[in-house]
Protein backbone atom coordinates (compact mmCIF):
# COMPACT_ATOMS: atom_id res chain seq x y z
CA UNK A 1 0.00 0.00 0.00
CA UNK A 2 1.63 3.09 -0.57
CA UNK A 3 1.22 5.88 1.79
CA UNK A 4 -1.28 8.08 0.27
CA UNK A 5 -3.53 4.54 0.48
CA UNK A 6 -2.63 4.22 4.06
CA UNK A 7 -4.15 7.36 4.52
CA UNK A 8 -6.77 7.60 2.99
CA UNK A 9 -7.94 4.21 5.44
CA UNK A 10 -6.92 6.90 8.12
CA UNK A 11 -8.84 9.79 6.96
CA UNK A 12 -11.31 8.88 4.53
CA UNK A 13 -12.14 9.69 1.23
CA UNK A 14 -12.12 11.70 -1.11
CA UNK A 15 -8.15 12.97 0.46
CA UNK A 16 -5.74 14.71 -1.04
CA UNK A 17 -2.52 13.99 -0.32
CA UNK A 18 0.83 16.49 -0.70
CA UNK A 19 4.30 15.44 -0.08
CA UNK A 20 6.08 18.71 1.09
CA UNK A 21 9.67 17.06 -0.37
CA UNK A 22 8.49 17.34 -3.51
CA UNK A 23 7.47 20.92 -3.55
CA UNK A 24 10.86 21.39 -1.95
CA UNK A 25 12.16 19.62 -5.05
CA UNK A 26 10.19 20.91 -7.66
CA UNK A 27 11.64 24.48 -6.42
CA UNK A 28 15.06 23.82 -6.36
CA UNK A 29 14.54 22.55 -10.17
CA UNK A 30 13.26 25.64 -11.12
CA UNK A 31 15.63 27.43 -9.27
CA UNK A 32 18.36 25.74 -11.14
CA UNK A 33 17.11 26.13 -14.14
CA UNK A 34 17.08 29.71 -14.21
CA UNK A 35 19.65 32.42 -14.32
CA UNK A 36 20.84 32.41 -10.59
CA UNK A 37 19.28 36.36 -10.34
CA UNK A 38 16.25 35.63 -10.89
CA UNK A 39 13.52 35.62 -8.63
CA UNK A 40 10.39 33.67 -8.66
CA UNK A 41 6.78 34.16 -7.46
CA UNK A 42 4.27 31.44 -6.66
CA UNK A 43 0.95 31.80 -8.54
CA UNK A 44 -1.05 31.42 -5.26
CA UNK A 45 -4.23 30.59 -7.61
CA UNK A 46 -2.24 26.59 -8.21
CA UNK A 47 -2.70 25.65 -4.49
CA UNK A 48 -2.75 28.04 -1.55
CA UNK A 49 -2.09 25.35 1.00
CA UNK A 50 -0.11 27.37 3.86
CA UNK A 51 2.32 24.24 4.20
CA UNK A 52 2.88 24.22 0.32
CA UNK A 53 3.17 27.50 0.50
CA UNK A 54 5.30 27.93 3.49
CA UNK A 55 7.83 25.37 1.62
CA UNK A 56 8.32 27.33 -1.50
CA UNK A 57 9.37 30.36 0.86
CA UNK A 58 12.34 28.15 2.86
CA UNK A 59 15.89 28.33 1.64
CA UNK A 60 17.17 32.29 1.47
CA UNK A 61 17.93 33.70 -2.04
CA UNK A 62 16.30 30.51 -3.37
CA UNK A 63 12.68 31.62 -1.65
CA UNK A 64 9.61 31.96 -3.79
CA UNK A 65 7.54 35.04 -3.69
CA UNK A 66 4.07 35.42 -3.82
CA UNK A 67 1.76 36.27 -6.73
CA UNK A 68 -1.77 36.63 -5.57
CA UNK A 69 -4.60 38.73 -6.59
CA UNK A 70 -7.19 38.55 -3.76
CA UNK A 71 -7.71 39.39 -0.35
CA UNK A 72 -8.20 35.04 0.30
CA UNK A 73 -4.70 34.36 -1.34
CA UNK A 74 -3.60 37.95 0.35
CA UNK A 75 -4.40 36.19 4.19
CA UNK A 76 -2.76 32.44 2.82
CA UNK A 77 0.41 34.46 1.69
CA UNK A 78 0.83 36.32 5.42
CA UNK A 79 -0.21 32.67 6.93
CA UNK A 80 2.59 31.29 5.17
CA UNK A 81 5.24 33.73 6.46
CA UNK A 82 5.43 35.67 3.06
CA UNK A 83 5.33 39.94 4.42
CA UNK A 84 4.19 42.49 1.95
CA UNK A 85 7.87 43.19 0.64
CA UNK A 86 7.93 39.76 -0.65
CA UNK A 87 4.28 39.96 -2.70
CA UNK A 88 3.40 40.69 -6.02
CA UNK A 89 -0.62 41.25 -6.57
CA UNK A 90 -1.81 40.77 -9.70
CA UNK A 91 -5.40 40.62 -11.59
CA UNK A 92 -7.82 42.78 -13.81
CA UNK A 93 -10.15 43.44 -10.78
CA UNK A 94 -8.59 44.85 -7.61
CA UNK A 95 -11.26 47.29 -6.02
CA UNK A 96 -10.00 49.81 -3.95
CA UNK A 97 -11.13 48.45 -0.99
CA UNK A 98 -8.74 45.05 -1.59
CA UNK A 99 -5.93 47.40 -2.82
CA UNK A 100 -6.27 49.05 0.73
CA UNK A 101 -6.04 46.08 2.50
CA UNK A 102 -3.12 44.66 0.17
CA UNK A 103 -1.10 47.99 1.18
CA UNK A 104 -1.73 47.71 4.74
CA UNK A 105 -0.15 44.69 4.89
CA UNK A 106 2.96 46.16 3.07
CA UNK A 107 2.19 44.97 -0.31
CA UNK A 108 4.29 47.50 -3.16
CA UNK A 109 4.03 45.62 -5.73
CA UNK A 110 1.57 45.28 -8.16
CA UNK A 111 0.26 44.68 -11.83
CA UNK A 112 -1.31 47.08 -14.16
CA UNK A 113 -3.87 45.86 -16.32
CA UNK A 114 -5.42 49.21 -17.58
CA UNK A 115 -4.99 53.03 -17.02
CA UNK A 116 -7.96 52.78 -14.67
CA UNK A 117 -6.67 50.27 -13.33
CA UNK A 118 -3.52 52.48 -12.37
CA UNK A 119 -5.29 55.16 -11.09
CA UNK A 120 -7.47 53.44 -9.07
CA UNK A 121 -4.05 51.65 -7.34
CA UNK A 122 -2.59 55.35 -7.27
CA UNK A 123 -5.32 57.17 -5.43
CA UNK A 124 -5.50 54.24 -2.72
CA UNK A 125 -1.75 54.62 -2.36
CA UNK A 126 -1.97 58.31 -1.77
CA UNK A 127 -4.70 57.31 0.88
CA UNK A 128 -1.74 55.73 2.76
CA UNK A 129 0.76 57.96 1.99
CA UNK A 130 2.82 55.58 -0.21
CA UNK A 131 4.47 55.20 -3.59
CA UNK A 132 4.19 51.58 -4.78
CA UNK A 133 5.90 49.89 -7.86
CA UNK A 134 3.61 48.87 -11.17
CA UNK A 135 4.62 46.57 -13.64
CA UNK A 136 2.85 47.20 -16.81
CA UNK A 137 0.63 44.15 -17.49
CA UNK A 138 1.69 44.52 -21.24
CA UNK A 139 -0.89 42.60 -24.28
CA UNK A 140 1.42 42.40 -26.85
CA UNK A 141 0.11 42.17 -30.58
CA UNK A 142 2.85 39.83 -31.81
CA UNK A 143 3.34 36.16 -30.20
CA UNK A 144 5.98 33.55 -31.27
CA UNK A 145 5.67 30.01 -30.13
CA UNK A 146 2.27 27.87 -30.74
CA UNK A 147 1.52 26.74 -27.25
CA UNK A 148 -1.20 25.24 -25.52
CA UNK A 149 -2.92 28.48 -23.60
CA UNK A 150 -2.60 31.76 -25.19
CA UNK A 151 -3.34 34.36 -22.88
CA UNK A 152 -1.94 37.13 -25.27
CA UNK A 153 -2.39 39.05 -28.88
CA UNK A 154 -5.66 38.98 -28.39
CA UNK A 155 -8.66 41.47 -27.01
CA UNK A 156 -8.24 40.52 -23.09
CA UNK A 157 -9.11 41.74 -19.93
CA UNK A 158 -5.50 41.01 -19.12
CA UNK A 159 -2.84 43.81 -20.05
CA UNK A 160 -2.85 46.66 -21.56
CA UNK A 161 -2.99 46.00 -25.98
CA UNK A 162 1.03 46.83 -26.96
CA UNK A 163 -0.54 48.70 -29.85
CA UNK A 164 -2.12 51.72 -27.47
CA UNK A 165 1.04 51.88 -25.26
CA UNK A 166 2.69 54.68 -27.20
CA UNK A 167 -0.69 57.10 -26.48
CA UNK A 168 -0.77 55.92 -22.78
CA UNK A 169 2.45 56.87 -21.56
CA UNK A 170 2.41 60.43 -20.80
CA UNK A 171 -1.14 59.95 -18.74
CA UNK A 172 0.56 56.29 -17.41
CA UNK A 173 3.73 58.13 -15.94
CA UNK A 174 1.66 60.50 -14.13
CA UNK A 175 -0.20 59.05 -11.86
CA UNK A 176 0.17 60.21 -7.79
CA UNK A 177 1.12 57.04 -5.68
CA UNK A 178 2.40 55.30 -8.42
CA UNK A 179 6.06 54.94 -10.05
CA UNK A 180 6.04 52.74 -13.25
CA UNK A 181 8.89 49.99 -12.31
CA UNK A 182 8.97 47.56 -15.03
CA UNK A 183 6.47 45.47 -17.26
CA UNK A 184 4.69 42.17 -16.54
CA UNK A 185 4.19 39.62 -19.54
CA UNK A 186 2.41 36.60 -19.18
CA UNK A 187 1.86 35.08 -22.55
CA UNK A 188 1.49 31.22 -21.96
CA UNK A 189 0.87 28.12 -19.85
CA UNK A 190 1.95 25.02 -19.54
CA UNK A 191 4.36 25.10 -23.00
CA UNK A 192 4.71 22.20 -24.32
CA UNK A 193 8.47 21.56 -24.69
CA UNK A 194 11.32 23.43 -24.10
CA UNK A 195 11.91 24.82 -27.36
CA UNK A 196 8.25 26.56 -27.58
CA UNK A 197 9.18 27.81 -23.64
CA UNK A 198 12.53 29.40 -24.86
CA UNK A 199 11.10 31.31 -27.97
CA UNK A 200 8.48 32.22 -26.05
CA UNK A 201 10.62 33.50 -23.33
CA UNK A 202 13.08 34.98 -26.49
CA UNK A 203 10.13 36.87 -27.59
CA UNK A 204 8.99 38.09 -24.51
CA UNK A 205 12.29 39.82 -23.25
CA UNK A 206 12.05 41.48 -26.98
CA UNK A 207 8.78 43.20 -26.26
CA UNK A 208 9.80 44.15 -23.15
CA UNK A 209 12.91 46.11 -24.21
CA UNK A 210 10.27 47.91 -26.15
CA UNK A 211 8.02 48.41 -23.72
CA UNK A 212 11.29 50.20 -22.12
CA UNK A 213 11.98 52.31 -24.53
CA UNK A 214 8.17 53.51 -25.10
CA UNK A 215 8.11 54.35 -21.75
CA UNK A 216 11.35 56.09 -21.45
CA UNK A 217 11.98 54.87 -17.87
CA UNK A 218 14.78 52.51 -16.83
CA UNK A 219 13.03 49.20 -15.34
CA UNK A 220 13.97 48.10 -11.62
CA UNK A 221 11.50 45.35 -12.32
CA UNK A 222 10.73 42.80 -15.24
CA UNK A 223 8.41 40.18 -14.56
CA UNK A 224 8.37 37.64 -17.95
CA UNK A 225 5.66 34.86 -16.76
CA UNK A 226 6.28 31.57 -16.88
CA UNK A 227 4.90 28.68 -18.84
CA UNK A 228 6.64 25.40 -17.06
CA UNK A 229 4.52 22.31 -17.83
CA UNK A 230 3.29 20.06 -15.43
CA UNK A 231 1.14 16.67 -16.48
CA UNK A 232 -2.16 17.11 -14.83
CA UNK A 233 -3.97 14.53 -13.40
CA UNK A 234 -1.78 11.57 -15.64
CA UNK A 235 1.02 9.99 -14.91
CA UNK A 236 4.24 11.79 -15.78
CA UNK A 237 7.25 13.98 -14.66
CA UNK A 238 8.07 17.18 -14.33
CA UNK A 239 10.01 18.47 -17.24
CA UNK A 240 13.64 19.20 -16.81
CA UNK A 241 14.72 22.27 -18.67
CA UNK A 242 18.65 22.06 -19.59
CA UNK A 243 19.28 24.84 -22.01
CA UNK A 244 16.65 27.69 -20.84
CA UNK A 245 19.00 28.85 -17.98
CA UNK A 246 21.61 29.92 -20.78
CA UNK A 247 19.22 31.01 -23.12
CA UNK A 248 17.26 33.22 -20.69
CA UNK A 249 20.83 35.17 -19.86
CA UNK A 250 21.75 35.57 -23.35
CA UNK A 251 18.60 37.29 -24.43
CA UNK A 252 18.70 38.88 -21.53
CA UNK A 253 21.97 40.74 -22.31
CA UNK A 254 21.04 41.04 -25.84
CA UNK A 255 17.39 43.05 -24.67
CA UNK A 256 18.34 44.46 -21.29
CA UNK A 257 22.22 45.18 -21.73
CA UNK A 258 24.53 44.65 -18.02
CA UNK A 259 21.14 43.72 -16.45
CA UNK A 260 22.87 41.91 -13.80
CA UNK A 261 24.70 44.52 -12.49
CA UNK A 262 22.73 47.32 -13.00
CA UNK A 263 19.66 46.18 -10.71
CA UNK A 264 17.10 44.99 -12.85
CA UNK A 265 14.92 42.27 -11.01
CA UNK A 266 13.62 39.37 -13.26
CA UNK A 267 11.35 37.24 -12.20
CA UNK A 268 9.39 34.13 -13.68
CA UNK A 269 6.18 32.73 -12.61
CA UNK A 270 5.01 29.26 -11.57
CA UNK A 271 1.92 27.68 -10.25
CA UNK A 272 1.83 24.07 -11.66
CA UNK A 273 5.70 23.11 -12.28
CA UNK A 274 6.15 23.92 -8.32
CA UNK A 275 3.07 21.98 -7.09
CA UNK A 276 1.19 19.43 -9.25
CA UNK A 277 3.38 16.53 -8.83
CA UNK A 278 3.83 16.98 -4.70
CA UNK A 279 0.05 16.21 -4.53
CA UNK A 280 -2.47 12.97 -4.85
CA UNK A 281 -6.07 12.62 -4.99
CA UNK A 282 -6.85 9.39 -3.65
CA UNK A 283 -10.49 8.67 -4.17
CA UNK A 284 -13.05 5.43 -3.91
CA UNK A 285 -15.37 3.97 -6.22
CA UNK A 286 -18.68 4.19 -4.94
CA UNK A 287 -21.00 2.49 -7.38
CA UNK A 288 -20.36 0.84 -10.76
CA UNK A 289 -22.70 0.62 -13.73
CA UNK A 290 -23.24 -0.44 -17.38
CA UNK A 291 -25.69 2.11 -19.38
CA UNK A 292 -25.98 0.96 -23.28
CA UNK A 293 -22.93 -0.71 -23.12
CA UNK A 294 -20.33 1.10 -21.62
CA UNK A 295 -18.94 1.35 -18.08
CA UNK A 296 -19.44 3.82 -15.62
CA UNK A 297 -17.38 3.86 -12.56
CA UNK A 298 -18.64 6.54 -9.56
CA UNK A 299 -16.18 7.98 -7.45
CA UNK A 300 -16.82 9.93 -4.29
CA UNK A 301 -15.04 12.49 -5.63
CA UNK A 302 -15.98 14.47 -8.98
CA UNK A 303 -15.57 18.05 -10.14
CA UNK A 304 -16.42 19.68 -6.97
CA UNK A 305 -12.74 17.94 -5.80
CA UNK A 306 -11.03 18.34 -8.53
CA UNK A 307 -10.97 20.14 -11.60
CA UNK A 308 -13.92 21.95 -11.61
CA UNK A 309 -12.22 24.50 -13.85
CA UNK A 310 -11.97 22.43 -16.87
CA UNK A 311 -15.61 23.47 -18.35
CA UNK A 312 -14.32 27.01 -18.34
CA UNK A 313 -11.40 26.52 -21.04
CA UNK A 314 -8.55 28.32 -18.91
CA UNK A 315 -7.68 24.63 -18.58
CA UNK A 316 -7.50 21.49 -20.96
CA UNK A 317 -10.79 18.69 -20.13
CA UNK A 318 -9.83 16.77 -17.03
CA UNK A 319 -8.64 13.59 -18.79
CA UNK A 320 -8.02 11.62 -15.36
CA UNK A 321 -5.48 8.82 -16.05
CA UNK A 322 -5.20 6.90 -12.29
CA UNK A 323 -1.81 5.55 -11.17
CA UNK A 324 -1.41 2.13 -12.25
CA UNK A 325 -0.82 0.97 -8.85
CA UNK A 326 -2.80 -2.90 -9.15
CA UNK A 327 -1.10 -5.77 -9.88
CA UNK A 328 -1.15 -5.84 -13.38
CA UNK A 329 -3.73 -7.95 -14.71
CA UNK A 330 -7.40 -7.61 -16.71
CA UNK A 331 -8.33 -3.54 -17.41
CA UNK A 332 -11.95 -2.60 -18.29
CA UNK A 333 -12.22 0.82 -20.18
CA UNK A 334 -15.00 2.42 -18.43
CA UNK A 335 -15.78 6.57 -18.31
CA UNK A 336 -14.74 7.78 -14.38
CA UNK A 337 -17.84 10.31 -13.02
CA UNK A 338 -18.00 11.90 -10.11
CA UNK A 339 -21.04 12.23 -7.43
CA UNK A 340 -22.99 15.17 -8.89
CA UNK A 341 -26.23 15.27 -10.30
CA UNK A 342 -25.07 16.26 -14.07
CA UNK A 343 -23.72 14.11 -16.83
CA UNK A 344 -20.87 17.25 -16.98
CA UNK A 345 -19.29 15.52 -13.53
CA UNK A 346 -16.69 13.63 -15.37
CA UNK A 347 -13.35 13.49 -14.87
CA UNK A 348 -12.40 10.59 -17.90
CA UNK A 349 -13.60 9.29 -20.72
CA UNK A 350 -12.60 5.92 -21.88
CA UNK A 351 -10.28 4.95 -19.08
CA UNK A 352 -8.60 1.98 -18.48
CA UNK A 353 -8.82 0.64 -15.01
CA UNK A 354 -7.75 -2.54 -13.59
CA UNK A 355 -11.05 -4.34 -13.16
CA UNK A 356 -12.83 -2.19 -10.88
CA UNK A 357 -14.98 -2.74 -8.54
CA UNK A 358 -17.06 -0.86 -5.64
CA UNK A 359 -14.50 -0.20 -2.84
CA UNK A 360 -11.50 0.14 -4.72
CA UNK A 361 -9.49 2.99 -3.89
CA UNK A 362 -8.34 5.07 -6.89
CA UNK A 363 -5.51 7.19 -7.02
CA UNK A 364 -5.00 10.32 -9.62
CA UNK A 365 -1.65 11.35 -9.44
CA UNK A 366 -0.08 14.80 -10.14
CA UNK A 367 -2.94 16.23 -8.77
CA UNK A 368 -1.02 19.01 -6.37
CA UNK A 369 -2.18 21.97 -8.91
CA UNK A 370 -5.37 23.04 -9.83
CA UNK A 371 -6.92 21.15 -7.24
CA UNK A 372 -9.17 21.80 -4.36
CA UNK A 373 -9.33 25.61 -4.64
CA UNK A 374 -9.84 25.36 -8.37
CA UNK A 375 -13.12 23.39 -7.94
CA UNK A 376 -16.72 23.57 -7.42
CA UNK A 377 -16.24 22.99 -3.93
CA UNK A 378 -19.73 24.33 -2.77
CA UNK A 379 -21.66 22.73 -6.06
CA UNK A 380 -24.28 20.20 -4.65
CA UNK A 381 -23.02 20.78 -1.16
CA UNK A 382 -20.60 18.27 -0.71
CA UNK A 383 -18.19 18.54 1.93
CA UNK A 384 -14.81 19.74 0.69
CA UNK A 385 -11.73 16.79 0.57
CA UNK A 386 -9.74 16.68 3.52
CA UNK A 387 -6.04 17.25 2.88
CA UNK A 388 -2.59 15.97 4.25
CA UNK A 389 0.60 17.44 4.25
CA UNK A 390 3.62 15.18 4.60
CA UNK A 391 7.43 15.66 5.22
CA UNK A 392 9.70 12.49 5.18
CA UNK A 393 6.95 10.40 5.43
CA UNK A 394 5.58 12.00 8.23
CA UNK A 395 2.01 13.74 8.93
CA UNK A 396 2.84 17.89 9.16
CA UNK A 397 -0.51 18.74 8.78
CA UNK A 398 -4.62 17.44 8.26
CA UNK A 399 -7.37 19.90 7.48
CA UNK A 400 -10.09 20.14 5.47
CA UNK A 401 -11.47 24.11 4.10
CA UNK A 402 -15.01 25.00 5.56
CA UNK A 403 -17.94 27.21 4.05
CA UNK A 404 -20.68 28.32 6.03
CA UNK A 405 -23.53 30.71 4.89
CA UNK A 406 -23.01 33.63 7.13
CA UNK A 407 -26.38 35.53 8.22
CA UNK A 408 -26.72 38.90 8.95
CA UNK A 409 -24.24 41.33 7.67
CA UNK A 410 -21.84 39.15 6.56
CA UNK A 411 -18.99 42.10 6.90
C1 LIG B 1 -2.25 31.32 -13.52
C2 LIG B 1 -1.10 32.22 -13.54
C3 LIG B 1 0.18 31.70 -13.29
C4 LIG B 1 0.44 30.24 -13.05
O1 LIG B 1 0.30 29.46 -14.21
P1 LIG B 1 0.88 27.97 -14.23
O2 LIG B 1 0.55 27.48 -15.59
O3 LIG B 1 0.19 27.22 -13.15
O4 LIG B 1 2.34 28.07 -13.97
C5 LIG B 1 1.23 32.58 -13.27
N1 LIG B 1 1.05 33.90 -13.49
C6 LIG B 1 -0.16 34.44 -13.74
C7 LIG B 1 -0.29 35.90 -13.97
C8 LIG B 1 -1.27 33.61 -13.78
O5 LIG B 1 -2.48 34.14 -14.03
Amino acid sequence: MSMATELAATYGTPLYVYDLDRVAAARRDLFDALPEEFGVFYAFKANPHPEIARTLREDGSRACRAEISSTGELAAALAAGYSGAEIFYTGPGKTAAELATAMGHGVRMFSVESLSDLRRIGSVATGHGVVVDCLLRINSASASASTSIRMTGTSSQFGIDSESLADLVPQLKSVPGTRISGAHLFPLSNAKDEESLISEFQHTIEVAAWVQKEIGVEFRHLDIGGGFAMPYAVPGERPVYRKLRTELGGALDVAFPGWRANGLQVFCESGRYLTGGCGELVCSVVNIKESRGRKFVILDAGINTFGGMSGLGRLLPVAVQPQADAEPGDTEVANLVGPLCTPGDLLGRDVSLPSPASGDVITIPNAGAYGVTASLLMFLGRPAPTEVTVRGGQIVSVSRLEHNRVYGDPR
